[in-house]
């Protein structure tokens, strides 16, 4: 088994490339069953999404429309407490199938905050799909309606996923050895 350091951590291959390939693939004909007639319209998130979302679009041989986003979190008023915004989402969602698309979802504390400000323009359905889902870390529940993976609480870089700025150019995903 091959370590991999990245910055001042070590890490050990967790899911190789094949098994994601292989995931990605069935992810993206499931989501095209479920969206049979339909144009949906996928919002991956920036930056963790972006390698994710590419091979997944690449496999859905049906019409779909795409807006990548970046999130900004800053703090509120008291009782707003942090609030997340999007940038660069110009598409309007009234009436829209929205497919979220995400690197990980962890807390959910992001997606969380963020959901209701997309709700508030009545899309017709807002689903969320992340490559990979930690049950054990959620604070705040979202519905995950579509996941690659569900992995233990444990820290993972690659495949768009970064430690502080680097390792998401990395082909496969990675553990952090404690
Ligand atoms: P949340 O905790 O709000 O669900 O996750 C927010 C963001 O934290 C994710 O989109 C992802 O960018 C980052 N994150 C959460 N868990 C991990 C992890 O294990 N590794 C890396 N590299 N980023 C993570």
């Amino acid at each position: 088994m091959s370590l991999i350091q990245v910055h001042d951590k070590w890490f050990q291959p967790y899911i190789s490339q094949h098994e994601i390939s292989t995931r990605v693939r069935d992810l993206a004909g499931i989501i095209k069953n479920d969206y049979s007639g339909k144009i949906p319209l996928f919002i991956p998130i920036l930056n963790g999404s972006f390698m994710f979302a590419s091979d997944l679009l690449k496999e859905m041989d049906m019409p779909v429309e795409i807006c990548f986003i970046k999130l900004a979190s800053y703090k509120g008023t008291v009782s707003s407490g942090r609030v997340v915004t999007a940038i660069g989402l110009d598409n309007d969602l009234f009436g829209r199938d929205v497919i979220i698309l995400e690197d990980i979802v962890d807390t959910g504390k992001t997606l969380s905050r963020f959901l209701p400000q997309l709700l508030h323009q009545q899309p017709a359905s807002l689903k969320i799909c992340a490559l990979l889902y930690k049950p054990d870390a959620v604070v705040n529940p979202v519905p995950v309606d579509y996941f690659g993976f569900s992995i233990p609480n444990k820290f993972v870089v690659g495949y768009g996923l970064d430690y502080d700025g680097l390792g998401r150019n990395l082909k496969e995903i990675y553990q952090l050895v404690e």
